[in-house]
Order: C-alpha cells, then sequence, then structure tokens
C-alpha cells in the first residue's frame, strides 16, 4: 500500500485546479444564478484532457486511470460542483457505456468525437415513473426491418438539450424483465428524439438537466450498445464507475465547503477574537476534516481497485454512499459556520448547501446504496 499520489498526479491536481480558479471560479455564481450551461466551457476542458480522462489515446483520450479521475473531478468540484457533474456524467456515464461495451466500430465512431470535445454526451436510464426502480422503465425499442424504433421518454438527464450522443436505454423483451432490456445509442437531431422540459433547480443549476422524448425515433441496427437483453446488466456496470465520480465528486464539494468556512472562521471576529478560537467552531472543522480525508480514501480504494480490474460494486456504493453524507454535512456546517452570511449570495456557502443535495440522489440515492452494499455482504 502506498498512500501517497505520484508526483504526475499532484501536477495534474495541480493543473485541473488552476483551471478551475481562473476558467471557472470567476463565473460560478453568474452561471448558478442564470441558469447557464457553459458549452463553451467543453474546447478548454478537452484541451485539458478532461473531456476523455480515462479513454484510450487512440481515440484522443487522456489515458490516465482511475484515480486520476477522481482527482480531476475533485478539483473542478470544489470550485463548481455543476461543472463537475458535467464532465463526470459525459466521462463516467455516457462515454464509460460506450467504451465498456461497444463495437469497434462503435467506438471508432463515436468515441472520438465525445472525447475529444465535439460533443457532449448523455446517459438515459431514468423516467418519470421509474427512478431507483429503473427496471420499471416504460421505454421501448422496437425491432423493424434493419432497425430500432425506440418510443418513451427519459427524465432528470444531464445534457438532455445539448448533448450530442446519448446512451439510452429502453425495454427491447417486457417478459425477459431486466434481462429484456437493450442499451441504444442515438445522435442528436435524429427524427423522432426531442428535448423536452428544462428543470429548474434547486442546485447544480449551471448544469443542463431535462426531459427527452422519444417518438417513433429510429435508429440503426448498429446502434444496439452491448448484446441484446443486455442494457440493464451493463448499466450496473457503468454505475458502478460512475458512483466512483459522484463519490470524487463529493470529496471535492466537501473540500471547497470546509476551505471556506476555514477561511471564514479565521477572518470573522465576534466576542473580540476570531471565530476560530472558539472550541465549538474548531471541533466543526476538525470533524470535517477527518471526514473528508476518510470519504477521499474509500474514495481512492474503489478507484484503485477498479484501476486494477476488480468489479467493484460494493466498494463504489460504499464511496458514493459515505463522500456523500459526508458532503452533505461539510456544506451544512459550512453555511452555520458563516451564520447569516452562510444564507445569502455573497459567499458560497449557500451555493454549495444548494448543490450538495443531488450526491445523495444522482446515481442512485443513499437508500438505494445501502440496499446495494446490504445485498452483496449477505450474498457473501
Ligand atoms: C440533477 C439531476 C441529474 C440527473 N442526471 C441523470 C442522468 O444523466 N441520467 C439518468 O438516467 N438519471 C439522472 N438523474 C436521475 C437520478 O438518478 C434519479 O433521480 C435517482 O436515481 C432517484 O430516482 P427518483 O428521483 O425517481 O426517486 P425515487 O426512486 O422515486 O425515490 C424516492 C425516495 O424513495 C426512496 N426509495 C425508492 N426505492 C426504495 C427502496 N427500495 N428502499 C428504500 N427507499 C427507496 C429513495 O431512496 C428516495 O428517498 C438525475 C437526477 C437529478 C436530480
Amino acid at each position: 500500500m502506498d498512500f501517497r499520489p505520484t508526483e504526475e498526479q499532484e501536477l495534474l491536481r495541480r493543473t485541473v485546479r488552476e483551471f478551475a480558479e481562473s476558467e471557472i471560479r470567476p463565473h460560478v455564481m453568474e452561471w448558478d444564478e442564470a441558469q447557464h450551461f457553459s458549452d463553451e466551457l467543453l474546447p478548454k476542458l478537452a484541451a485539458l484532457g478532461l473531456a476523455g480522462v480515462q479513454f484510450p489515446e487512440t481515440y484522443g483520450g487522456a489515458a490516465l486511470s482511475a484515480v486520476d479521475y477522481c482527482i480531476c473531478i475533485e478539483e473542478l468540484a470544489r470550485v463548481c460542483p455543476s461543472v463537475a457533474l458535467s464532465v463526470a456524467a459525459h466521462n463516467g456515464l455516457c462515454s464509460a457505456h460506450i467504451s465498456l461495451f461497444g463495437t469497434d466500430d462503435q467506438k471508432k465512431k463515436f468515441l472520438p468525437r465525445l472525447v475529444q470535445g465535439e460533443v457532449w454526451g448523455a446517459w438515459g436510464l431514468t423516467e418519470a415513473g421509474a427512478g431507483s426502480d429503473a427496471a420499471g422503465m416504460r421505454t421501448t425499442a422496437v425491432r423493424q426491418g434493419d432497425g430500432w424504433v425506440i418510443n418513451g421518454s427519459k427524465t432528470f438527464i444531464t445534457h438532455g438539450r445539448i448533448g450530442g450522443v446519448m446512451v439510452v436505454i429502453a425495454v427491447t423483451d417486457r417478459a425477459r424483465s431486466h434481462r429484456g432490456i437493450s442499451a441504444f445509442i442515438v445522435e442528436r437531431g435524429t427524427p423522432g428524439m426531442s428535448p423536452g422540459k428544462k428543470e429548474n433547480k434547486l442546485g447544480m443549476r449551471a448544469s443542463d438537466t431535462s426531459e427527452v422524448l422519444f417518438d417513433n425515433c429510429r435508429v440503426p441496427a448498429d446502434q444496439l450498445l452491448g448484446d441484446e437483453g443486455q442494457g440493464f446488466i451493463n448499466t450496473l456496470q457503468v454505475l458502478d464507475g460512475g458512483r466512483i465520480g459522484i463519490a470524487a465528486l463529493s470529496v471535492g464539494l466537501a473540500q471547497g465547503a470546509y476551505e471556506a468556512a476555514l477561511n471564514y472562521a479565521k477572518e470573522r471576529r465576534q466576542f473580540g477574537q476570531p471565530i476560530a478560537g472558539f472550541q465549538a467552531i474548531q471541533w466543526k472543522l476538525a470533524d470535517n476534516a477527518t471526514r473528508i480525508e476518510a470519504a477521499r480514501l474509500l474514495t481512492y480504494r474503489a478507484a484503485f481497485l477498479r484501476d486494477h480490474g476488480a468489479r467493484t460494486t460494493r466498494e463504489s456504493s460504499t464511496a458514493k454512499l459515505f463522500a456523500s453524507e459526508v458532503a452533505v454535512k461539510a456544506a451544512d456546517d459550512c453555511v452555520q459556520i458563516h451564520g447569516g452570511y452562510g444564507f445569502v449570495k455573497d459567499y458560497p456557502a449557500e451555493k454549495f448547501f444548494r448543490d450538495v443535495k443531488l450526491l445523495t440522489i444522482g446515481e442512485g440515492t443513499s437508500e438505494i446504496q445501502r440496499l446495494v452494499i446490504a445485498r452483496q455482504l449477505l450474498a457473501q
């Protein structure tokens, strides 16, 4: 075991941090207020390799490890969780699904565009009536001639309005339950596919979230992704990786909130001294610093195991569950340490407080993570 980052990882962290500080920090509140999705950021993210962190160089990816990926997501989330969410959905869901289960031809056709930042990737599993119980989805894909016809709708899709390539999960044989679900690659502009309602969100407001509607949307047979009937099973493997990304996002958000609280506690004076002098504040800071370190270690462990080819269902859910709940506490304490100033938009505390709640919900709620972990424990 070696808990030290390599020199390359330290350089990577510094590089992404500098980028986030200079290119993102100045706009964070403006994008949040306007619910502005920063499309213009994609080429800059791509130039740093952040549009294809773990994908092979043959497709234009940065070919970095899962641990490196965590460092990137953490550093983006420390400054702007919305941007980190976009990068995580693009890399960890859409592109990862194609990379893990696509044919060579599919990878050659779609990965370079995603990985080199030509288009944003979207990934559609959730439906209005099927969230935690995703296998209960109603969207169907029916084989017709040399293609598939998709009907239905997906809800809460990150990049639903702006994604250029979307992986869509649909029922192909209802009688076979979760073994009758398949995945498809659908390009933006395909007739019959259209964005639905844009969500007006509590937090993560600078990330694009919307419905995506399918009305007799025809996709060629060679855009079936993975084997027919394996879409849901493959999705669970994609989520094993995706949840590590959300854990890293949680660590980064928690770190950002903790740093904001620490700095404020040193500056703010009450009763003739900085509030950092009060034990009540010190204990909050110490507890958060400790929890964040523990969350980071769980996250890196899951990523490390994935880098070494292990199936990480339990480790990914453990990291995601713990890190997201640590982040909620860090954001809550950040507001508390700021007092009334934590409640207003002049300080970053209130935004962390709003953004953080997605992390115990997206890619499986905390309740579902506990269910996944318990199932793994009981199966041993
Ligand atoms: C900003 C945002 C971005 C998102 N991006 C995407 C995306 O890109 N692609 C995508 O496919 N989805 C996306 N989602 C959807 C997200 O993954 C779902 O919202 C999430 O899985 C929960 O589903 P739900 O909202 O339907 O909640 P529900 O499943 O209805 O859950 C409601 C409550 O019931 C609890 N519950 C449900 N079942 C159980 C059970 N068996 N045991 C105990 N408690 C249970 C839940 O934990 C929760 O507390 C996004 C969501 C948001 C808000």
